[in-house]
Formats: C-alpha cells, structure tokens, sequence
C-alpha cells in the first residue's frame, strides 16, 4: 500500500487505491445498493503462473445481482473479465490475490429507490493470505437470522445485506466462537456469515438447498463437482440444528474461508473434534485445481500472465 501501484479500475480508468474514491453522497454509500464480487487468483510458484478462479461464474452471479438491483451496467461478463485480466496484469502480483469487483449506484444524492439512478463498477486487488486463521473451528448457531428471498435476497451478494452477516459474525466472535451458522426464518441451517455450510452424516455430503436462503456460492459448487468425482453421495436438502450437533464432519467453504473444518458447534463436539476424512479429501482436491493441478478442471482457470 502507498506504493502507487495500480490496485483498482475506477470510473473506467486503472488507478492507485489512493484515487479510487466515492462521494459521501453516493447512493450506495447511503442506502448499501450495490452487490460485490469476492474473487481469488492463486499464484503457483512452480509454473510461474497466476490463476484466476471461475471468473466466469462470479461475473454472472454479480451480473444477476445487478438485474435485481435495476442497474443498467454497460459491461457484458466479457467485458468484466477482461477488465479484471488488465487489472492483473498491471498490478502484476507474484502471489494469491483477492479481487473485490462492485457494481454500484453512483449517482449521488437523497432518496430510497433502485431506478432512474446511475450505476458503475469497480474492481480493487489486494494480496490475499488466510481469512480464517484456525484451521479447526469452533462455532454457534447465531440468534441472528438469515432474511429470506422475500425480505432480502441472498443469493446475489448485496452490500447492505451484509450488516446482516457482520451482526452474526461479531456476536459469534465476541462470545468466544470463531464464526456463526444462520438458520433460516422458517429454522431450517442455512451458511455462515460468508461461508456456504456442508455437513457429513453415515458417508452422505450435505449442504442446504439454495431455497433455504444462502448464496449461491462458487466454492459450494465447486465443492459437490470435485465430491461426486471422489464417490462422494451429495445431497441438497434441508437440515436440521440438531444435526449440526450429531454429524460426523462438517465444513464451511466460501472462496476466503475455502474449506474450513468445523471440529464444535454449540460446545459439541463434532466427530471425535478433528478434520474429518471426507473434508480433508475435498480440501486437497480443491487446492490442487486451484493451483492448476488437475488437468480436468483447467477450464475453471484463467491464466494471466
Ligand atoms: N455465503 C455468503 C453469505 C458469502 O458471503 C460467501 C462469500 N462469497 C459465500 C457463501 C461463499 O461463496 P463463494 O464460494 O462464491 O465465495
């Protein structure tokens, strides 16, 4: 930071961070309508090579979002790969880096609405390491909930929806957990603040269905491709609190969190409280195809340089 290096695309140019800057008066500011991306690329020392991960499929998904916010973006999905492609090419990192594209309403100004207003995006880069440190987590079902597709959808990632995520996750980590699991309002296991949920019970991988008001994560999707390549059974169904507490494994996933092992919930201890074969099996094979190691996954990868 602060060295001048090329880190966002802003207002249709490629700039330092430091000229990346909204008004106080921008809509989105105000009022949270925006929806964002979080998008990695992963650098694999021995090709020499930054990959990005399903720029595709994130740029869809931000796309959809931005429909259901009434933006009217001039960007087609190619569009927004090839300015996230120069974007990394100028900022030219030599590491895993995270990519935080924003479509947003940029006028400036007074008054709760979604049309008649102008939009933009915005894409920064940063270097990325971990987000979640602990490599066993300890966890809670939050008193918090998720809001459903009829209050505020979560299937796009949309700005203002994530005070949501940060009440959850702050009252988990001030209590003493690392992370929270919502239920829906119907009481149903929906994710983590900003972590698709799977659970193993007698060989079975399950994960919510959609319908249950979670995102419709990319790592999620990843992860049951790359399980029924391994044999792995998934299944998309409705769970329970109480088999949160009776599962043999369990994960969260998400492309910060990628596949972060769940060892308590609620001060019970999950299995007999370490990483369960099945998530250190899909956690492997998930690495390898990030780092272009499985020739069968290539086209998930975008090579920058
Ligand atoms: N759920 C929520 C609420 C999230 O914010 C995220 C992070 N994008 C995820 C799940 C994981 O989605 P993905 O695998 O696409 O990053």
């Amino acid at each position: 930071m602060g060295e001048n290096r090329i880190q966002a695309y802003f207002e249709g140019k490629y700039v330092p961070l430091e000229e990346a800057k909204i008004s106080i008066l921008t809509h989105a500011f105000l009022y949270g309508t925006a929806c964002f991306g979080g998008v990695r690329a992963y650098w694999n020392p021995e090709k020499g090579q930054l990959y990005g991960f399903r720029f595709e499929d994130h740029y869809r998904r931000l796309l959809n979002a931005a429909k259901l916010l009434r933006m009217n973006l001039k960007y087609s999905n190619e569009d927004l790969r090839n300015i996230t492609i120069e974007l990394l090419r100028k900022a030219n990192y030599r590491e895993n880096v995270y990519l935080r594209p924003v479509a947003y309403k940029s006028s400036q100004g007074i008054g709760v609405k979604l049309h008649g207003l102008e939009d933009d995006f915005t894409v920064a880069v940063i270097p990325f390491g971990k987000y979640i440190d602990n490599n066993a987590l300890r966890v809670t079902v939050s008193g918090w909930r998720r809001p459903d597709d009829n209050m505020l959808p979560s299937r796009g990632k949309i700005n203002g929806a994530y005070v949501n995520a940060s009440l959850a996750k702050s009252d988990a980590v001030e209590n003493g957990y690392d992370e929270a699991i919502f239920l829906t309002a119907s009481g149903h296991v929906s994710e983590g603040s900003a972590e698709n949920l799977f659970i193993v019970r007698k060989g079975q991988l399950i994960t919510p269905p959609i319908t249950d008001d979670v995102l419709e994560g990319i790592t999620r999707d990843s992860l049951m491709v790359l399980a029924r390549d391994l044999g792995i059974e998934v299944v998309e169904r409705s769970i329970d609190r109480t088999e949160l507490y009776f599962c043999d494994e369990m994960f969260l996933c998400g492309t910060a969190a990628q596949v972060s092992p769940v060892v308590e919930v609620d001060h019970r201890i999950i299995g007999d409280g370490k990483i369960g074969p099945v998530s250190e099996k899909l956690a492997q094979a998930f690495n390898d195809v990030l780092l272009g190691k499985n020739e069968k996954y290539m086209h998930w990868l975008t090579p920058i340089f």
